[in-house]
């Protein structure tokens, strides 16, 4: 059993309820309960991030980069029990769930150093004879108060990604963490709670779904920023009025192996990329696509390497592939499955589920129409293709509705650019999976993959806007 956490209504610890029941991702059994704020609570934490804005706004610099250290030094000391409470609530591999605290941290200490980096411009502004004698400068300064909505997949360091910029800048916010995973951004809550933010500053919230309508519409909401899917995410933006919006939604990442590949290297990558986290991370490998002079080979040394890896008990160090969110989720996925092969393709490996728990799984020969290839998987599962013209794979890539990040092994620096230029995505990764991302990178997608850019320093211009100050001198 974990404890019974609060939620952090202002900065503050309460418990208005116990009404959210968290279960243990692998048994299914329940393990702890949280409050769920409804529409009322959720009404004073904005009123309350709107008071807080001023003060939010007025920090010094080094005070903001003194509270986002501070979270660090703990988040380090508590390490260890927050990725052994990530391991149960959201049934991530340890090693996984000890990686993900690890970025949560990068992510705080790259807020900490950019937090007083902001920088302006200032400008010329004599451009013609009407403007002789003006000068301009610029600044940032924070939009106030943020609604931030997050996913249950990396359920502390997708929090990171929104809460660690917002301090960074001076903004309030109102977090909502997926109701799946929520005691991960609650622990985050406890830190800052010890923090000197002004009184008001954030408010993490579990909350009803109509509660977190609020969080969309409410106009003292200068931006909301969610992550998720892109069924949920585009129907919030139409709501959202005036507010900016930046959505971080779903993918279903194409990842190719030219001819010159070092395929052993590209299978031990592509493991990773597709497999880690039971392939619930939104750049996951879906679509392979393999130079034909090379598929056989590479198709039967990733086959071997996957039948290798080890399902089960998140718990376990040996575990690479634990349980999916939900049984609901691995039984989807199954059908699937079950849909491609009943339409021609072949199953190499895996296909089979016990509970929640399903084994990766790779397929050849489906149908660029079945949901495994034009949907996005978020499972243990990967389609493999054989290409032969360089130009036709890439615009394979683009034959998506999504464009998050892809991947390109090739050792040819022409190609490397070529897909650069050419493949409709947030980001081409050469040399490696389109799952790879370290946290002050620009990350985000095209198409329905979303809008706007995270990874720190892009979303602290999302949180801020450009004021100008004009400056005349009179001619003596
Ligand atoms: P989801 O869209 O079901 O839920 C995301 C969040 O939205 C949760 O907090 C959920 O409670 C909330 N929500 C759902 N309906 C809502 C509504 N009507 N109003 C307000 N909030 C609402 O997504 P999920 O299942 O938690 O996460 C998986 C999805 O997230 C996948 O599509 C994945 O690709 C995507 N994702 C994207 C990124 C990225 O950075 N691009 C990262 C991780 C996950």
């Amino acid at each position: 059993m974990l404890e019974s956490y609060p939620l952090y209504l202002g900065n503050e610890p309460q418990r208005p309820n116990a009404d959210l029941e968290v279960t243990d991702k692998f048994s299914g059994k329940p393990v702890s309960r949280v409050p769920l704020a409804d529409a009322k609570l959720i009404d004073t934490a904005i009123g309350l991030a709107e008071q807080a804005a001023p003060a939010m706004r007025e920090m010094a610099s080094f005070e903001r980069q003194e509270i986002l250290n501070q979270c660090v030094g703990r988040f380090e000391e508590r390490a260890e029990e927050f990725a052994q409470v990530l391991c149960v609530e959201a049934g991530k591999p340890i090693r996984d769930s000890r990686g993900e605290v690890s970025r949560l941290i990068d992510t705080f200490r790259v807020a900490a150093e950019e937090s007083v980096r902001m920088t302006g411009e200032v400008m010329t502004l004599d451009i013609s004879a009407r403007a002789r004698g003006y000068s301009g400068m610029w600044k940032r300064v924070p939009v106030g108060p943020c609604s931030f909505i997050t996913p249950f997949n990396f359920p502390f360091n997708l929090a990171a990604h929104k809460i660690a910029p917002a301090l960074a800048v001076g903004c309030p916010f109102v977090l909502k963490p997926a109701s799946k995973t929520p005691i991960s951004a609650l622990l985050m809550g406890e830190v800052l709670a010890q923090t000197n933010l002004p009184k008001g500053a954030f408010s993490i919230l579990p909350a009803t779904r109509e509660g977190s309508d609020l969080l969309t519409v409410d106009d003292r909401l200068k931006l909301l920023s969610f992550t998720g899917s892109p069924a949920v995410g585009w129907p919030l933006k139409a709501k959202a009025g005036r507010k900016k919006v930046v959505l971080e939604l779903g993918g279903n990442a194409g990842c190719v192996i030219d001819e010159d590949a070092d395929l052993d290297d590209a299978v031990g990558r592509v493991i990773v990329g597709a497999f880690y986290q039971s392939g619930q991370s939104c750049i996951s490998v879906q679509r392979i696509y393999v130079h034909e002079s090379v598929y056989s080979t590479f198709k039967e040394k990733l086959v071997a390497a996957t039948k290798k890896l080890k399902c089960g008990d998140p718990r376990s160090e040996q575990t690479f592939i634990g349980p999916m969110i939900s049984e609901t989720e691995a039984e989807r996925l199954e059908k699937w499955i079950q849909s491609a092969l009943a339409s021609g393709a072949k199953l190499l490996c895996g296909g089979g589920r016990r509970g929640a728990v399903l084994e990766p799984s790779l397929l050849e020969g489906v149908a660029k129409t079945e949901s495994l290839c034009a949907e996005e998987a978020f499972g243990p599962v990967a389609v493999l293709e054989a290409f032969d013209d360089f130009d036709a794979v890439l615009d394979e890539i683009n034959d998506s509705a999504f464009g998050l990040q892809a991947g390109l092994f090739t050792r040819d620096i022409y190609k490397a650019h070529r897909a650069w230029d050419r493949l409709e995505v947030g980001g081409v990764v050469i040399g490696d999976v389109p799952s790879w991302r370290v946290d002050n990178m620009p990350y985000g997608g095209v198409k329905d993959s979303g809008l706007g850019r995270e990874g720190i320093r892009f979303s602290m211009e999302d949180m801020t806007e450009i004021r100008l100050m004009v400056l005349r001198t009179p001619r003596k």
